[in-house]
């Protein structure tokens, strides 16, 4: 029997619909390929939802998430929803959804290929052969703890966010790390800023007292800005790099720029039953809908839902190699500087994919 892969698609704003677009290109060739299928359901998040129904993450988006197997989204967010009031802001429905669906670790690949090297904001011989993963926790730390809000005292407004962390919370995240080390080359650094905050100087107790069931994975500890100097001087000595939300976010950025552009960058949260998958840029409203965003993270995080959540390690490669060999040709989206005439978003997408069919195809009759 046919195998059949539930997908929830949830596009979101700016560039999101553009670059989901390309995405499900890319799945539909490994269907036709692979003889798989893929049923999608299509659900609206962030601005689009706020316009259509008041709400950032209506109750329907939600049903269609809970009935796939996995789910890809674009991005939210975007200026028109600026003003808006905090708690309808696009951004809150991309929280409120990885909290309802418990995902509490979040997975950023970053992996500088040969044919990427050229394109980064570093040179080369320093990015070049850069390998590494950052494992963010998701759920907790200053994103979501209590009090926060723009409180009045003394005649004086005042903003207050606080950062709270859980044993258990870094417990499961660091077990994730370590575990993830393994199948890589056995190193984690774990990033905090314990010679300031209380909540590192927890987050370092207990994920040195979890490395001790991993002996076989050598555990380093780094103060976050020092983390974040050495990922522009020498990120090839990193594997897996742990750390909070915060400081997770702000670190895969920078990382982004090691791989030449945000544009590249796939991300998977993952929860104990349910898994989203996304690039990690946002909406990028100053080129959304002018056919020029880069939609290779996005087809990189179907890869990695194809990976982690269908268990299909030959397609997800596929596609890998596929990029690469786009890439390699030389075709590129605008934002990346380089010769030639840039390839728009839905040419980038066209290529990928028949790259796709064509590594399958050879696989296959390689096969029988
Ligand atoms: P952004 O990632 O949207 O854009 C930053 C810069 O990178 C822009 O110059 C943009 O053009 C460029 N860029 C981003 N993705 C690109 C792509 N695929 N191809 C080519 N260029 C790309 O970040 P921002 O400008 O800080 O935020 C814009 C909006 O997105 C905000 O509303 C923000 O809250 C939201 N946002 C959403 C997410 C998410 O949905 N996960 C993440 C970050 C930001």
């Amino acid at each position: 029997m046919q195998a059949l892969y539930r997908v929830a698609l949830l596009p979101g704003d700016g560039i999101g619909p553009e670059v989901i677009a390309e995405a499900v290109k890319v799945l539909k060739a490994v269907e036709s390929a692979n003889g798989v299928t893929f049923r999608f359901q299509t659900g609206l998040i962030g601005g689009s939802a706020v316009d259509a129904t008041a709400t950032p993450l209506p109750a329907e988006t939600v049903a269609i998430c809970n009935n796939s197997q996995a789910i890809l989204l674009g991005a939210v967010g975007g200026p028109k929803w600026d003003s808006v009031r905090p708690e309808v802001r696009p951004e809150q429905g991309l929280l409120q959804i990885r909290k309802r669906l418990g995902l509490y670790v979040n997975l950023r690949p970053v992996k500088v290929l040969d044919s990427l090297a050229n394109y980064s904001a570093i040179k080369p011989v320093y990015v070049k052969g850069t390998d590494l993963i950052i494992v963010r926790e998701l759920l907790g730390g200053i994103y979501f703890g209590n009090p926060r809000g723009i409180f009045s005292k003394n005649g004086e407004r005042m903003g207050v966010n606080t950062e709270v962390y859980r044993e258990h919370e870094i417990e499961r995240v660091a077990h994730r790390a370590f575990q993830l080390a393994r199948m890589r080359r056995r190193k984690v650094t774990s990033v905090d800023k314990a010679n300031v905050l209380e909540t590192s100087r927890l987050w370092r107790e207990v994920v040195t007292r979890i490395g001790r069931s991993y002996p076989d994975v050598e555990l380093q500890h780094l103060y976050v800005d020092n983390c974040a100097m050495q990922l522009i001087d020498r990120p090839t000595r990193f594997d897996v790099i742990l750390t909070s939300n915060m400081f997770g976010d702000i670190l895969s950025d920078e990382a982004a720029m090691v791989a030449g552009s945000i544009g590249f960058l796939p991300s998977a949260s993952l929860g104990e039953h349910s898994a989203l998958y996304e690039p990690i840029h946002g909406s990028a409203p100053d080129i959304a809908g002018r056919n020029k965003a880069n939609p290779t993270a996005a087809i990189l995080s179907a890869a990695l839902m194809m990976r982690y959540s269908f268990r299909m390690e030959s397609a997800a490669e596929a596609v890998e190699k596929a990029v690469e060999k786009v890439l390699k040709r030389g075709a590129h989206t605008a934002e990346i500087a380089g010769r030639g005439r840039p390839t728009s978003t839905s040419k980038m997408g066209d290529l990928i994919a028949t790259e796709v069919a064509k590594i399958l195809k050879s696989k296959n009759s390689k096969k029988k």
